[in-house]
């Protein structure tokens, strides 16, 4: 048993009910491992989990994902040791100086790649990753509309629809995001707090509907999302940082040309080892050669947990936002 320092939700609601405290953690059990944590990322989903947009049973500890270096392991775990370097996502409770994960949820970090950054690369990072090789695998001369372009997600998208040759329609709220959304590839850039006719303005620049839509906005972009797709191309809606988007007249998939929809998360193109593994090793690796930037755009003591998210639900970060155990 030993002590450990984490973020708390005590209730469903704004942010202040987060509590970072002191308690006891046990020895890791049969199949886990106990890392000393060096980040954890700070992403939409810690907000949805704390307003109960996704209903948790409270108190628990917030975060999905971290790195850092295992200090224990529990009985019957044999492909992870002491001292390794490892990361995960998809694992709650990350956001602690130390904690006890299941083996089979951490993957080793490559040497060269800082633990900050492997902690900021992993859940944006496998969330782009799946976006654009499986839930719309973009081809070479593919169209891709991105909002919120400078965002955590958005600034992978941007770079692995690139990378697959594709070409990238981004949007964000303010120039500046997309600067940093040209500088990563990004062709095409409009700022959606400028336009009126944001659908009018993604077709002009594209000189054609897009062939996909990767939407994490949600309620404020769908319906221009959906205007913006050519017949039977891909509407993904994968999050909501703007507010879920309400009830949906299926009808309207006719109208718009043979539209395809999907809501995806992470949670089931990594539910594999192996997928999972493949994933990170992707993501990682890029990250290691230098051809994945991670733009770490704000690094906060534990203990300021809620001014983090008060950043990112208030639109005025870019990049990944993440905590670590001391200023
Ligand atoms: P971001 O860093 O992208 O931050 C959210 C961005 O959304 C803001 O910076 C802002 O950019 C834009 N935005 C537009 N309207 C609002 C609003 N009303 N309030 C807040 N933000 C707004 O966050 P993440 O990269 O962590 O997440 C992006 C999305 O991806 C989220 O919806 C998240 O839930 C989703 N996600 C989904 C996953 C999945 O598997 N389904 C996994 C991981 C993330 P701007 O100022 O440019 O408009």
């Amino acid at each position: 048993m030993i002590r450990a320092t984490s973020v708390f939700v005590s209730e469903p609601g704004d942010r202040s009910v987060l509590q970072v405290r002191d308690h006891d953690l046990p020895d890791p059990a049969e199949g886990e491992v106990q890392v000393e944590v060096a980040a954890a990322g700070v992403n939409f989903i810690d907000v949805y989990k704390r307003q109960g947009v996704y209903p948790v049973p409270t108190p628990f500890v917030l975060g999905e994902e971290g790195a850092g270096t295992v200090t224990a392991v529990g009985p019957g775990v044999g492909d992870v040791a002491v001292g390794d370097r490892v990361a995960w996502c998809q694992a709650s409770g990350s956001e602690s100086t130390v904690v006890n994960k299941p083996a089979r949820l951490v993957v080793p970090v490559p040497d060269g790649v800082d633990l900050e950054v492997a902690a900021a690369a992993m859940l944006q990072g496998l969330t782009a990753h799946y976006l654009v090789t499986s839930t719309y695998a973009v081809k070479p001369g593919d169209v891709a509309l991105v909002h919120a372009a400078a965002g955590g997600v958005g600034q992978l998208l941007v770079q692995m629809v690139t990378a697959r040759g594709g070409v990238v329609v981004a949007t964000a709220g303010s120039d500046e995001k997309l600067d940093i959304a040209k500088s990563l590839g990004a062709q095409h850039l409009i700022n959606y707090s400028t336009v009126d006719d944001l659908a009018g303005a993604v077709r002009r620049a594209a000189g054609r509907g897009v062939d996909v839509a990767y939407d994490g906005v949600g309620k404020s972009t769908f319906d221009a999302s959906l205007a913006s797709l050519r017949p039977r191309g891909m509407m993904v809606l994968f999050g909501g940082a703007s507010g879920q988007v309400p009830p949906f007249d299926i009808q309207r998939l006719n109208s718009g040309g043979s539209l395809f929809l999907t809501r995806p998360t992470l949670a089931h193109y990594v539910a594999e080892r192996e997928e999972y593994e493949w994933r990170a090793g992707e993501v990682l690796g890029a990250v290691a050669d230098g051809s994945l930037k991670i733009d770490v755009g704000g690094r906060y003591p534990l203990t300021e947990a809620a001014t983090a998210y008060e950043a990112l639900e208030g639109r005025r970060t870019t990049g990944k936002l993440i905590l670590v155990p001391t200023a």
